[in-house]
């Protein structure tokens, strides 16, 4: 027998300002039998607000499988369930992924709205024009293991967005100029959508006297936007280590080659040239 599960929703919900929870948004909450919630204490007011009668359901990092199942045995009997985290989108350095990944294993459909998220708001004013972007997330807290993290990314001409709490963003900020390259642009957002809403760009190495020069300025919640690794960032060492770790791996050179150039952001013919030479080939052969 097939089980018919009823869907479950993923619901974006306002990073601070009530006016940004869509129409679709609030039908959808206001429709469901079930809100999973990051901490429902956190979300009552809201649901309150708009007038959605649905129970809530805790489901956080702690409890996340144990919500899971909880989440499929109610999709599974037909009730609703519309999945939101405090602030933004689930499953965005918020919980959220175990219950959709177990929702998707079952069979259940699973309906995204769009929707509230840093990462995107503030990249959207960053103005950073390369054509990729990597979302890093939080960099671990510890200084050690948080430069090392930047140095994973340190050579790739995307732009970096990162998350970081108040009392890490002076440190961090240390971190990325020393890591990444003084000379990056970075944009600072702060506290998105709220009435301290902040942004500035400026370029690394000038953000920690930016951000030391106002204590108002460390406080909030906070994006931080790099701009990509370029060509003159990236030392021809660094190309050269790449090339020579892909083709250790028997990759073959024209895929070498690229992936190399993209990582390094450095020409991919000239790359190509060269792993013909580490190869021991030559252009003609
Ligand atoms: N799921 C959320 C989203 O879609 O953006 C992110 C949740 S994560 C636990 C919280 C972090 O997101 C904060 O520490 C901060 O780095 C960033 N953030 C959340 N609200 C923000 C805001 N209003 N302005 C700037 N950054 C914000």
């Amino acid at each position: 027998m097939t089980i018919e599960y009823a869907p479950l929703y993923v619901v974006p919900t306002p990073l601070g300002n009530l006016a940004d929870l869509s129409e679709r948004a609030r039908a959808v909450l206001s429709a469901v039998a079930w809100v999973a919630a990051e901490d429902t204490r956190h979300s009552a007011p809201l649901l309150r607000r708009i007038g959605a009668k649905a129970r809530l359901l805790a489901a956080h990092a702690h409890n996340e499988n144990a919500a899971a199942e909880r989440v499929l045995a109610l999709l599974a009997s037909g009730e609703s369930v519309a999945l939101i985290s405090d602030a933004g989108t689930p499953g965005i350095s918020d919980p959220g992924a175990r219950i959709v990944a177990r929702a998707h294993a079952a069979g259940a459909r699973v309906i995204p709205l769009p929707g509230p998220c840093a990462a995107i708001t503030a990249l959207s004013a960053a103005g950073f024009s390369e054509a990729h972007w990597l979302f890093f997330g939080f960099l671990p807290a510890k200084s050690g293991q948080r430069q090392a993290a930047l140095q994973t990314v340190a050579t790739l001409p995307y732009a970096l967005v990162f998350y970081e709490a108040p009392h890490r963003v002076l440190e961090s900020v240390a971190d990325m100029a020393a890591i990444l390259g003084a000379e990056r642009a970075l944009l600072i957002a702060r506290e998105i959508s709220k009435t301290f809403e902040t942004l500035h760009r400026l370029p690394l190495n000038k953000a920690v006297d930016w951000l030391r020069a106002d204590p108002m300025r460390q406080k909030g919640e906070f994006t931080l936007i790099v701009s990509g690794a370029t060509a003159k960032e990236n030392a021809p060492e660094t190309a050269e280590r790449l090339l020579r770790l892909f083709l250790a791996e028997d990759l073959p050179i024209k895929q070498a080659s690229k992936l190399a150039a993209t990582l390094s952001g450095r020409n991919k013919n000239e790359l190509y040239a060269r792993a013909l030479t580490i190869r021991g080939q030559s252009t003609e052969n």
